[in-house]
This record gives C-alpha cells, sequence and structure tokens, in this order.
C-alpha cells in the first residue's frame, strides 16, 4: 500500500497492489485516486496529489510558504539532520511534510492543510506546525472551513522539545475556530499516530478515517515492545477506531468530496422555507382515544425511526457517529442536513423495523455513549449556530451493568444541564414511546411536539402495573390510569403541539417536518438568552 511499493513498478507503467497482489496499469490507479480496483485497499497519496482530487479542479492556490531548513538541536544521527532535510525534499520535490492552500470544493471555500507521509514520516517539525497554524489563521481571517488530512508517525525527533510545542501552537489555531463557529474537519490516513493524533487530527469538529487508515496515540510496535500485550485484529485500524466512538466515519476515497459538500453545505446560512401551520394547539379538537390503543400504536414497528424521518426530510443527512470515549450507541442517532432550506443537528433514539434490527439498537434504550454522543452533537451545534431537532421514541434509557458502571446516570444528568443552557432554538418532537428520563434527555426543549398517536410517561405501563398493581399483565389499566396520549399531554401543557397524523406514511412523516420547521422558525431569531431564559421558564412552571 505504501507509494514504495508503487513506484516500483511504475518504469514499466505497472504497479502491484501489496494488499492482494493485483498488477494493474499505474495509468488506472491514478484514474482510481490509488485505490485498488479490485480490493479496494487505499494505497498513499501525496501531498499534491491529495490536494488534486479533494478541491475543485482549478480553485487551488497555495499558501505562501517559506521554506528554512530550522536545526534548533544541530542534530545529528547516522546523518546529520539538514542533509536529511535536503534528501526528503530531492525524493519528494517538497519543501516539507505538508501542503496548505484555499480552494474551493463543490464550490464553497474551504482551507486546507496535507500532510505528505513520504516526508520524513511526516514528522511534526516547527515548520509543518507553522504551516497549519497559518492556515487555521488565514481560514479563520477569510472565515473559511478548516480541513486536515493527515498522515504521520508522529513527532520530529531531529528538533527535540520544540517538535512537541507544536501541538500545542497547532491546537490553539484551531480552538480559535472554535471561538470563531467556524467548521474543522479531519481527514484520518494511514498512518496516523504520536503528536499529530494527539492534537490536530482529533481536536477538530468531525473526524473522518479513510478505510484501513491506522490511528493511535502509541503504534503498535511500542505498545507490544512496552506491555508485552498481543494486539488483537484490526487494532487501531478505522473500524476499531469508529466501534470505540472515536471517529464520525470511514469514508472510502471515491466518497471523500461528497460527504464533505455536505458538511460544508451546513455551514451556510440560510432560513427555513415558508410552510402552513398545521400543529394542533387545542387539546378539544384531539379525539378520545383509549391509552392502551394509544401505547400499542407508538410501539408499532412499522412506524417510521429516527433515520426515516433523517432520510425522508433532510438533504444531504450525514451521520456522525461516537462519543470520542468509548463507544458509538446504536440506539441514538445523530448528524447534520438540512430541513427545508436550513441546516439543522437531527438527534433521536433509533429502534428498528424487523427483530435483528430492533436488537441491535437494543429496542432504542440507549447507553450512556449515547447521551454522550447526544452531548458532544449539541456542543457542535451551539459552535455551528444550528437549531436541534429532537425525535424522541424510547421505552427509557437501557439498564444493564456496563450501562451503570459507565455511568449512565451522569451521562443523561449532563445532557440534561446542557440542554438547560445550550444556546441555539430546540424542538422535540415524541414520535412514538416518550419514556422517563431516556426520553427526558432528549425533550428538554424550547417546543415540545407530539405526535397524534405518540405518549410521554414517567414509567411504562408495564412498570407501573407490575410496581402497583403486582401484576404486569394489568398495564392497560395502568396506561389509563396515567392517562397516556396526546391529548392529555396537550391539555397538560406538558406538550406544546400536536402533530397531526395523516394515515399515509409519507404524509406524516412530511407533517413532522414541517411542524419542526414551522416551529424553529418562530425560535430561529429569537435572541439567545432571552431563548435560555424562555426555555428555564418553561420548565420552572411544572
Ligand atoms: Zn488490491
Amino acid at each position: 500500500m505504501t507509494s514504495a511499493g508503487v513506484t516500483a513498478e511504475t518504469a514499466r507503467g505497472f504497479a502491484r497492489c501489496p494488499a492482494c497482489g493485483l498488477i494493474t496499469y499505474t495509468r488506472r490507479l491514478v484514474r482510481t485516486g490509488r485505490v485498488c480496483p479490485e480490493c479496494g485497499a487505499h494505497g498513499r497519496l501525496s501531498a499534491p496529489e491529495r490536494l488534486a482530487q479533494l478541491l475543485d479542479e482549478g480553485s487551488a492556490t497555495a499558501l505562501p510558504a517559506d521554506d528554512p531548513v530550522r536545526d534548533p538541536l544541530a542534530f545529528t544521527d547516522s546523518r546529520a539532520y539538514p542533509d536529511r532535510l535536503a534528501l526528503a525534499r530531492r525524493a519528494t520535490g517538497l519543501t516539507e511534510a505538508v501542503v496548505c492552500a484555499r480552494g474551493t470544493i463543490g464550490g464553497q471555500p474551504v482551507t486546507v492543510a496535507v500532510m505528505d507521509f513520504g516526508f520524513l514520516g511526516g514528522s511534526l517539525g516547527t515548520v509543518v506546525g507553522d504551516r497549519i497554524t497559518r492556515a487555521a489563521e488565514a481560514a479563520l481571517a477569510e472565515r473559511t472551513p478548516l480541513i486536515i488530512v493527515t498522515a504521520s508517525g508522529g513527532a520530529r525527533m531531529q528538533e527535540g522539545v520544540f517538535s512537541l510545542m507544536q501541538m500545542a501552537k497547532v491546537s490553539h489555531a484551531v480552538a480559535a475556530l472554535d471561538d470563531a463557529g467556524l467548521l474543522t474537519v479531519s481527514i484520518i490516513t494511514e498512518p496516523t499516530f504520536g503528536g499529530v493524533a494527539a492534537s490536530f487530527a482529533t481536536c477538530t469538529d468531525v473526524l473522518i478515517a479513510e478505510p484501513g487508515a491506522r490511528m493511535g496515540f502509541a503504534g503498535p510496535r511500542v505498545i507490544e515492545q512496552t506491555v508485552r500485550e498481543r494486539l488483537p485484529e484490526g487494532f487501531q485500524t478505522a473500524g476499531f477506531l469508529l466501534e470505540h466512538g472515536m471517529i464520525d466515519m470511514v469514508v472510502p476515497r471515491g466518497e471523500l468530496r461528497l460527504v464533505l459538500c455536505r458538511l460544508l453545505a451546513v455551514t451556510r446560512p440560510s432560513v427555513f422555507a415558508e410552510v402552513a401551520d398545521m400543529v394542533i394547539r387545542d387539546p378539544a379538537t384531539l379525539p378520545e382515544v383509549d391509552a392502551w390503543d394509544v401505547v400499542r400504536a407508538a410501539r408499532d414497528p412499522a412506524r417510521p425511526t429516527t433515520l426515516d424521518y433523517a432520510t425522508a426530510l433532510l438533504d444531504g443527512f450525514v451521520e456522525l457517529h461516537g462519543d470520542r470515549l468509548a463507544g458509538d450507541c446504536p440506539a441514538i442517532v445523530g448528524g447534520v442536513g438540512v430541513l427545508l432550506g436550513r441546516p439543522v443537528l437531527l438527534l433521536g433514539h433509533q429502534k428498528g423495523h424487523d427483530t435483528r434490527e430492533l436488537v441491535r439498537r437494543r429496542f432504542g434504550m440507549a447507553s450512556p455513549e449515547g447521551y454522550r454522543k447526544s452531548s458532544r452533537l449539541l456542543r457542535l451545534a451551539a459552535k455551528l449556530e444550528l437549531p436541534v431537532v429532537t425525535l424522541v421514541d424510547t421505552p427509557g434509557a437501557y439498564p444493564g451493568i456496563a450501562a451503570e458502571q459507565r455511568g449512565q446516570a451522569l451521562a443523561i444528568a449532563e445532557i440534561i444541564k446542557q440542554l438547560c443552557s445550550l444556546p441555539v432554538p430546540v424542538v422535540s418532537v415524541v414520535t412514538g414511546e416518550g419514556g422517563s428520563g431516556g426520553a427526558l434527555a432528549l425533550a428538554v426543549a424550547d417546543r415540545v411536539l407530539c405526535r397524534e398517536s405518540g405518549f410521554y410517561s414517567v414509567i411504562s405501563p408495564e412498570g407501573c402495573s407490575a410496581i402497583l398493581w403486582k401484576d404486569a399483565a394489568a398495564a392497560p389499566q395502568a396506561a389509563r390510569a396515567l392517562r397516556l396520549g396526546a391529548r392529555h399531554l396537550l391539555a397538560s401543557s406538558v406538550v406544546d403541539g400536536v402533530v397531526p397524523e395523516p394515515s399515509d406514511p409519507a404524509a406524516a412523516m412530511a407533517a413532522v417536518g414541517d411542524a419542526v420547521a414551522v416551529t424553529l422558525a418562530a425560535l430561529d431569531h429569537t435572541d439567545r438568552r432571552e431563548l435560555v431564559a424562555n426555555r428555564r421558564a418553561r420548565f420552572r412552571r411544572f
């Protein structure tokens, strides 16, 4: 997969895939972006090749870069450091291990820094740190998103402690983009380790890894030699990182531009399209429905899930994964997309339509990782000033030993308090079951809506009947005693409106989208302090 492996045979115009052994025309490999047409292995790209692939044709302008030789330690191992730099320059045609440019992706302006592993292993010298810092400063000055493509073995030992300081220097420049509300994206390529992994590769808003790319703090050899542990299959690869909640997604090279276009689209300021306000606000206009019928309807596995809503209602939805701590909860999904013209963050419990999916999604019962992922995405929404839509459909938070060990109660408490101060509009829709604290965690909103057949409850009817009737079979009576249903929720102002539910499923989903857009549009221009004060007042009255 190394460029060395490929270039060895380029003289004859052929290259051999180090992963599957396929021998192919080098010209064909260049066309596929060095992705093996047989096995999909992603070969290494030079920084200029990467820039050409990522940016719109002809849009790239290199950022000004001086190319001093800095040798602060007068370092020599088997070769003097300046000689080593000179060799790297000659071998790569580059002056350092990163190339920075401004340009466009799908017509949208960006600033890009691309590391090149071929130049001294992409090591983080002072010039590399300088260039990336200046790219971030250019992004700040021109108010564009920043995209960093990483490939690095870590620090540059020849520059000693000055190399270490680059981690902090670049991080400061990225933090300034956070303060300015500008999107930052890392594209993690094979390999990304050490000080690069522990700073700008992972302190950005969205982390995308290429298939097969490995990232970590300590490299596998260091781990094996230091602690003498055998490493599991796939250790530190993109799939491992996704499973452990560290990155948002794994994106094949051929789809990178599309995903970036969609992410960049959510940074464009815009307003909701005008739609008719069909939200029901008078409980008297709602029919009396038996509470147990409501419960059964709300639990119907044929009902749309959050991902169904995301696909149907949002243009260019990009799902974001992971709590950046330990895992990715399948029972809560979230991401960004454009709802009726306005970019939003969507979060919601995720069930499924069949047993396999329901089991995989734990019936929509979220783990602490799910609430922590939600917290992370809410911080992103606040930074990018995206209104938030949450869809509630859960029997409750996941009750399990592992969930308790990782602080289920703390994760729920954290997100509830976070929502109390979130400086962007939040609208919640109870689309199915709203079960206890696990539901409320996503429903501390400026406006709470409910679908006609949704319900919201302190406990499941089964749980209530088991405790108070000493008999789970008394669930229907319990449901009636708890007065479950939209009519009671609206009459008691627990919800602010009810979304009408036409029998056609597509129309019912569209009604949710319209109700959310109408509600958010009314809040979108409220002063942020007033917004938070009103949200507090809303819950103060209970
Ligand atoms: Zn191959």
